[in-house]
Parts: structure tokens; C-alpha cells; sequence
């Protein structure tokens, strides 16, 4: 039957050809939902060394669920995302509270949780569980609108995937059936050049037949994001510089930063910069030196980032609820957007002081 000869080969290739992963082939659920949560919009080999550590230091779901947001946040600095983690934290402790630290296996229990949106909760049960729910990541969608021929994934041709796939998942070992889907999605069929010559589904595919499989689904021309310029202060005082936590909501939120932001239209940087510390923080600093300007790049927008080693100027700065006075050699201690951590770099060649 066609039908099993799909599942068939899929399977065959993917038990020949998976890379091994610290997150594959293990049957703890914390761990398999963890690499999930880290592996959204996330390469694979930029997870790998984040989760090792984090597994290391949190080596179950009770000591997540114990653990200071700011220390949690701080291993994930760098991957982005941060809501991913606060919401993952939050969830560790209804998970402990509520279900007794076992991860709930039924649907609308581990849905319900922060964070956890159909994909997750589809993979996380079909690898952990065994449940046959189909996990639908953007590598799938691209292999699945080629095997079935598909311009667009308009919400019609959505349901026409989510069929096929029902049809044909191995309700043996679903999450092997997921895994495999989205492997070659990773490594065969890539978006611009499908190695559709080894790809164990070539029988299968109508783009592949129609020619042109690159060309499935047709892709959509993204808007240039904007760019902003952005403008922050060390503040000085003593040896100590002054740094604020953002708020708990939004881009970012409970990470540690300077003061500062964006730069007006026709405003200089030094006066956006005048003008922002004195809004957040009611004090008009002296700007000392300029400590150099990075590029960062983020989903939705670009910025410029300029930083200044500035201090205090007769008026003491009136600090945020979250804030602190800190030495260089206690960054370590926060976590800090990577635009930050770009300036730090700057700082450790040019020294810290002034
Ligand atoms: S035959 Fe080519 S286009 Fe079709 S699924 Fe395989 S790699 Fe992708």
C-alpha cells in the first residue's frame, strides 16, 4: 500500500540517516520539552551547547521550577527569545504545583501550559508519550506543500497537509514519524536546492515530478524590517557603572541594560541620550568618551547601537525599582541582551575604565 510505503520509507531513511543529538532517542519528557522549547525558531547546532549546559545545571524539572529567573535567563542569554524561557519557567511550576512534577500527558493539560503552542504540545507528547499528534514545524510544511504539490499554504491546503499527514503517521512510534518529517526537511529538503536524487520520498512528490521543486510552495517577498539607532550610557560612579532590568513584559523582558534608547529624527545621539537618561532616570549625565557602535540584527527590526561611558553631573541618578551599581567583572552575574554583550566585547579590548 502506498500509504505504508510512504511511512515505510520515510522511516527507513530516517533510522539510516538521523544525526545523533544529546536530545534524540531519550525518553525523559522534561528533557525532550526543554530541547522543543530551545529549538523554535532556533538552528540545531547553536541549541546543542545551551542545552547541555542547561541540563547540567537543572537536571530536572523540580530544580527549574526552584530556580532565580535571572540565573535561568542568564544561561539563555545569547539564544534569543526570551520569553520562551520565562514562559518555561512559569510552566515548571504549575507542572510541579499542580501535576506533582510529572508532565502532564493528556492534550488540553499540557496545551494549557505557558508557552506551549500546538507544535510543541503535538511533539513533546508524540516523542515523550508515544501519542500520535503530528507535528508541524516549518520544515515539514515546506516538504509537505512539495509532496503534495502546493503554491501556497493558504488554511485550505493547511488542512490537506494535516490529512496526509494523520493518514500515514506511524502510530507506533509517532515521534520517530515527526522526527523523521522535519530531518529531511533540515537536511535534504532544503528550501533553495532540494536534494531531491536522496531523498527517500522522491516517489511521492508531485513538485519533484512537475520539475522546478524549489519553486513549492511559492515564497513570500518579506518587507525590509526597520532599523532604528539607539543610543545608550554607562554611567559612572565611582568604580561601578549603573545598569536597570527591563520590564516583565515585551522584547527582552528581565534582562539587564543601560539606560538609553532610541534616537528621534534629526536628533543628535549625544541629545537623545541627554534626553533619555533624564526621562528614565531624572539626571543629566556628562558624556565622557564614546565606546564604539555595533550593528544587531533582530526578527522583526535592525538597530545601530551606540554606547557611551558617561557619569553622573551634580544630580544623582535616581534609580528604577530594578537597578543596580555594578563592577565590570560582575556582568556575569546578569543577563544582558546580545547587543550589550557586543559593546562588553568592545570594552574588553579598549579596557573599562574611561
Ligand atoms: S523529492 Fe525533492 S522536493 Fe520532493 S520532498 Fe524530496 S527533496 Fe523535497
Amino acid at each position: 500500500m502506498q500509504q505504508n510505503n510512504f511511512t515505510l520509507s520515510i522511516l527507513t531513511w530516517y533510522n539510516k540517516q538521523k544525526r545523533i543529538l544529546p536530545f534524540r532517542d531519550i525518553d525523559d519528557p522534561y528533557k525532550i520539552w526543554l530541547s522543543e522549547v530551545m529549538l523554535q525558531q532556533t538552528q540545531i547546532e547553536t541549541v546543542i551547547p545551551y542545552f547541555q549546559k542547561w541540563i547540567s545545571k537543572y537536571p530536572t524539572i523540580r530544580s527549574v521550577a526552584a530556580a532565580d529567573q535571572r540565573l535561568l535567563l542568564k544561561l539563555w542569554e545569547g539564544l534569543g527569545y526570551y520569553s520562551r524561557c520565562r514562559n518555561f519557567h512559569k510552566a515548571t511550576k504549575i507542572v510541579v504545583e499542580k501535576y506533582g512534577g510529572a508532565i502532564p500527558d493528556k492534550w488540553l493539560e499540557f496545551r494549557a501550559l505557558p508557552g506551549v503552542g500546538d507544535y510543541t504540545a503535538a511533539a513533546v507528547l508524540s516523542i515523550a508519550y508515544n501519542q500520535p499528534y503530528i507535528a508541524i514545524d516549518g520544515n515539514v510544511k515546506r516538504v509537505m506543500a512539495r509532496i503534495l504539490g502546493l503554491k501556497n499554504l493558504s488554511n485550505r491546503n493547511m488542512t490537506r497537509i494535516k490529512n496526509y499527514l494523520t493518514k500515514n503517521i506511524f502510530t507506533d512510534n509517532p515521534g520517530d514519524f515527526n522526527q523523521s518529517m522535519m530531518e529531511l526537511g533540515a537536511r535534504i529538503c532544503s528550501p533553495r536546492d532540494p536534494n531531491c536524487g536522496k531523498c527517500p520520498l522522491s516517489f511521492y512528490c508531485k513538485a519533484f515530478a512537475i520539475g522546478e521543486p524549489e519553486s513549492y510552495p511559492l515564497s513570500v517577498r518579506k518587507k525590509k524590517p526597520p532599523h532604528y539607532e539607539i543610543v545608550v550610557g554607562m554611567v559612572w560612579r565611582g568604580e561601578e557603572f549603573y545598569i536597570q532590568k527591563r520590564g516583565e513584559h515585551g522584547m527582552l523582558a528581565g534582562l539587564w541594560e543601560f539606560p538609553g534608547g532610541k534616537v528621534k529624527i534629526g536628533e543628535s545621539l549625544e541629545d537623545a541620550l541627554y534626553r533619555e537618561i533624564q526621562e528614565e532616570c531624572g539626571a543629566i549625565p556628562k558624556i565622557l568618551k564614546k565606546i564604539g557602535t555595533i550593528k544587531h540584527a533582530y526578527t522583526h527590526f535592525t538597530i545601530t547601537f551606540h554606547g557611551y561611558h558617561c557619569e553622573e553631573n551634580g544630580t544623582s541618578m535616581r534609580c528604577q525599582q530594578n537597578s543596580k551599581w555594578i563592577k565590570p567583572n560582575q556582568i556575569d552575574e546578569f543577563p544582558f541582551p546580545k547587543a550589550n554583550h557586543k559593546l562588553f566585547s568592545i570594552l574588553e579590548k579598549q579596557g573599562w575604565d574611561v
